[in-house]
C-alpha cells in the first residue's frame, strides 16, 4: 500500500504508473480536501477526520476505482446543539474514462457505478471524494439516537437536567386520559340502557 501524504495534489495518480494487477492508493484526507468540501457548511474542521483506501485498475482507455472513503465528522446536534460525532462509511465505486468518451451513455444502466473523466495522463480522486463527504452530512443531525435536546419552555438540555417543564406535558396528557377515562366509562351504561 502506497501511502499518500497531506499534500496538495496527491490525490491524483499517473495513469502509466497502474501496474495490471492494480494499483492500491490511501491515506488520511488532506486538510485542503476537507475544507474545500465543506466550506459554508457547519462542520467543525478541527473535529473532522478521515480515510480513504482506492485500487486502481487500468483497463485499455478506461481506470476504474473501487474502495471505501471512511471519516468521522464533526458536526452539531439539531437538538441540543452541541458537538455531534457522524461516522461516515461509503463505498468508491468510479469508471474514468478518456475525455470526451461516449461509452458513458452505453453504461448508463449501471447505477453502482459513477463516472468521471481522465486526461490520459492521471486520474483524480479529489472529485469523488469530495461528493463522498458532502453526501455523507446527514439532514438531520442526531448527537445520539434518543437525544431530548432543548426545552422548549426554558431552554436548558434536557439531557443533562430535568428542569420540570417535560412533567407540564406528561400531565396534560394523565388529564386528557383522565377524562378520556371518563367518557369511555359513561358509554358502557349507555349501551346498556338501549
Ligand atoms: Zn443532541
Ligand atoms: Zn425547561
Amino acid at each position: 500500500m502506497r501511502l499518500v501524504g497531506p499534500q496538495d495534489g496527491c490525490l491524483r495518480h499517473k495513469i502509466k504508473d497502474i501496474p495490471p494487477e492494480g494499483l492500491a492508493v490511501g491515506g488520511p484526507l488532506p486538510p485542503s480536501l476537507l475544507e474545500a468540501a465543506f466550506a459554508g457548511l457547519n462542520v467543525d474542521l478541527a473535529a473532522t477526520v478521515g480515510s480513504y483506501d482506492v485500487t486502481l485498475h487500468h483497463s485499455g482507455d478506461d481506470v476504474l476505482a473501487t474502495g471505501r472513503l471512511r471519516a468521522t465528522l464533526g458536526l452539531q446536534c439539531d437538538r441540543c446543539l452541541k458537538a455531534a460525532r457522524i461516522e461516515a462509511d461509503a463505498p468508491i465505486n468510479l469508471l474514468y474514462l478518456p475525455p470526451d468518451a461516449d461509452e458513458k451513455a452505453d453504461d448508463e444502466d449501471e447505477e453502482a457505478v459513477d463516472y468521471a473523466e481522465h486526461d490520459n495522463h492521471s486520474v483524480d480522486l479529489e472529485g469523488i471524494l469530495r461528493e463522498l463527504l458532502i453526501l455523507s452530512v446527514p439532514m438531520t443531525v442526531r448527537c445520539r439516537e434518543d437525544c431530548r435536546g432543548l426545552c422548549p419552555t426554558c431552554g436548558q438540555d434536557r439531557n443533562e437536567i430535568d428542569c420540570g417543564h417535560g412533567e407540564v406535558r406528561v400531565a396534560a396528557s394523565g388529564l386528557a386520559s383522565a377524562l378520556e377515562a371518563i367518557v369511555t366509562q359513561k358509554n358502557p351504561k349507555d349501551t346498556l340502557k338501549s
